[in-house]
């Protein structure tokens, strides 16, 4: 067998192996006592609109609805996905041809990697980070190189980021709004990062499951401050469909070589076995394409769990997007401080797997009920370090 393959497999995330942990303690004590805050697994149902669009689906011919469709998707679907693209950031954001449909953001990046990279060819990660990159751009053949995010605002490091390219760097993966820290990476660092970018040729990768959830917040589409940038899409989070395995990679029409990335990215999808995104919800998105991802939950269980951090006296960051806390652990070893909070049923995720001590991921897609019910375990943990 393949000895990497082997060691991905038999030793697990960390946030897998902690939600696996938390299950089998539902199993055992009821999972009203267990407040669990390991998974980003959306916790509001999908919008109406996806079970209408999924009715209408069901009213196709069986081999229409369930036959093969073209490797990189239904043309009108990548039509229908491009005419949105357009609408929400400007004529010729996006074209058909330049869409490619696939699983979900993991195969959108593993298509992006294996696109771009040859052997040994390095991949900048901003730390802290979404633990599967490693995975993904070691297993396309690259080197997984961190970089810390600027310690104050969690934005990228424009000068680190500089220092860290080398002859070697193909690419960097951009992730705003931010899986763990909820950062939403301001225009003007994006400009500074496009800058240096563009002078050593590095492509930036967005990773954007996150994008349609902020609080307030405005999150800038890349291509138009950088043209060297592939979009990784996933309608996992925005419409609470993370199980239907539904997203899309886009080559913008300005990327240059366009005519050239559009077949590598084709290719490393047919390399990796991604064709033919699931037919069912490729019918589904388009039909929805441009329904608002419902925040108003994660806001609110947000506001509920920053209250009683604040009562018990925890650092951490506000977040602007996404669905996660990330909070200063209380000693400087995050994986004792996640098991001093596994003791009190509180599964908290350790940073040490994002690439920085001293953190741990709290994710708010639970329920309201978890959170309060969360309290007196946040306020014991606080307590047993005074
Ligand atoms: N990228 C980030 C930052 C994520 O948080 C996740 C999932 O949690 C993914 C990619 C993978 O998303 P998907 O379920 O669409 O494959």
């Amino acid at each position: 067998m393949n000895q990497k393959s082997y060691a991905y497999g038999a030793t697990k995330s960390s946030i897998r192996e902690l939600a696996a942990y938390a299950a089998g303690r539902k199993a055992a004590i009821g999972a009203e006592n267990v407040f669990d805050f390991s998974l980003g697994n959306p916790s509001i149902p999908a919008p109406d609109e996806v079970r209408v669009a999924i009715e209408r689906a069901l009213t196709l011919p069986s081999t229409q609805l369930h036959g093969y469709t073209p490797a990189a998707g239904l043309p009108d679907v990548r039509a229908t996905i491009a005419a949105s693209l357009c609408r929400r950031f400007g004529d010729g954001a996006a074209a058909a041809d330049g869409l490619y449909l696939t699983c979900g953001a993991a195969a959108c990046l593993s298509i992006c990697l294996n696109a771009l990279l040859n052997p040994c060819d390095e991949v900048i990660v901003i730390a802290p980070y979404f633990p599967e990159y490693r995975v993904w751009i070691e297993t396309a053949g690259g080197v997984c190189v961190e970089v810390p995010a600027d310690e104050a605002t969690f934005e990228p490091d424009v000068d680190a980021i500089e220092a860290a390219i080398t002859d070697r760097t193909r690419a960097i993966i951009v992730n705003s709004p931010n899986n763990p820290t909820g950062a939403v990476y301001s225009a003007e660092v994006l400009e500074r990062l496009a800058a240096v970018l563009d002078a050593h040729d590095v492509v930036l990768i967005a990773d954007e499951p996150y994008r349609e959830l902020v609080y307030g917040a405005e999150v800038p589409w890349i291509p138009a401050i950088y043209a060297r940038t592939l979009v990784c899409y996933s309608y996992s989070k925005s419409l609470s469909l993370p199980g239907e395995r539904i997203g899309w990679v886009l080559v913008p029409p300005a990327f240059p070589d366009f005519a050239r990335m559009v077949p590598a990215v084709a290719g490393a999808g047919r390399k990796l076995g991604f064709v033919c995104a699931p037919a069912l919800f490729q019918r589904v998105i388009a039909e929805c394409v441009d329904v608002p991802a419902n925040v108003d939950a994660y806001a609110e269980n947000n506001a509920a769990l920053t209250a009683i951090l604040d009562a018990c006296g925890y650092e951490y960051v506000v977040p602007r997007g996404a669905f996660y806390l990330w909070i200063r652990a209380l000693e400087p070893d995050a994986q004792a401080f996640s098991e001093r909070a596994k003791d009190l049923e509180l599964m908290l995720v350790a940073s040490d797997s994002f690439g920085v001590p001293g953190w741990v991921r709290a994710g708010t897609c639970v329920s309201r009920d978890t959170i309060d019910r969360s309290a007196p375990a946040w306020a014991a943990l606080a307590a047993s370090y005074r």
